[in-house]
């Protein structure tokens, strides 16, 4: 099995596409399925299409946002039907699997699928790292959400198969310590958005767009859990909670 890869799908409205993807996932040797707010779960008919891969459905986790269901990852691959005009890092399927099996090594790494109606939003796509899309008929982009979680696992169990070396020992560069997770890298937008309004650097307008451009700078950097409190003390010093001279 593949261990560490998590397929989160969000606020799922057909319940035989639960099960359609669980039974995708296990022919690909990935078992991990966290559930955020379906419409219906547990339900006969995703039961019924999982056909045999119902241990996924019931070791499924349900989480009420997405938020929750990757705040331990580091890497949060969201998969997207369209080419966002906000530019993440877009990454075809196979180099996808690549990030997430070299992650996968060290710490819990996720994969995000969204609704059958209008897919992530933009405060879901907020959360993710990368982006992953699967080439298609660019008049007719968008696939069923199961046969999407289909063709990622696929490309998962090929990159694992290939990949199956002994892991890094050393992490590459020694001066970095652990990568933030998603949760420490929210708490600094959060902590980043309020300062950025307390100095008066930000206004309503343009905050929104600004945050998007920062976030992806920051998770560009991958900084580790010690420069993500060193940039939050540097916040605090600026909105004149503590004085650096002291
Ligand atoms: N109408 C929606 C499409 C939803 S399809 C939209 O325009 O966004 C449901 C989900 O399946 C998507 O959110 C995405 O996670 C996945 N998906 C569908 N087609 C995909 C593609 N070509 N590449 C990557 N993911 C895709």
């Amino acid at each position: 099995m593949i261990e560490n890869v998590r397929i989160v799908m969000v606020h799922t409205s057909h319940p035989g596409n639960i099960g359609a993807a669980a039974r995708a996932m296990k022919n690909m040797c990935v078992s991990q399925l966290a559930l955020v707010n379906p419409r219906e779960f547990p339900n006969a008919e995703a039961t019924a299409r999982a056909s045999g891969a119902d241990d996924i459905l019931a070791a499924a986790h349900t989480v009420e946002d997405l938020a929750s269901a990757v705040a331990d990852c580091r890497v949060v691959i969201g998969a997207s039907a369209r080419i966002r005009s906000v530019r993440w890092p877009l990454l075809a399927p196979r180099e996808a699997a690549e990030v997430a099996a070299l992650e996968a090594r060290s710490a819990p790494v996720a994969i995000v699928f969204g609704r059958e109606s209008s897919g992530l939003s933009n405060d879901e796509l907020d959360l993710c790292t990368h982006l992953v899309h699967i080439p298609t008929n660019p008049a007719y982009s968008s696939l069923n959400v199961a046969m999407a979680v289909q063709v990622i696992c696929y490309e998962l169990m090929l990159t694992t198969v290939a990949d199956a070396g002994p892991a890094p020992t050393t992490s590459p560069d020694p001066a970095q310590g652990r990568m933030a997770s998603i949760a420490e890298m929210e708490g600094f937008f959060g902590h980043l958005a309020q300062a950025l309004d307390e100095i008066g650097f930000t206004d309503e307008r343009r905050s929104e767009k600004l945050l998007r451009r920062l976030r992806r700078l920051f998770h560009r950097a991958a900084p580790d859990s010690e420069e993500v409190n060193i940039l939050r003390g540097i916040l605090s010093a600026a909105q004149g909670r503590k004085s650096m001279r002291r």
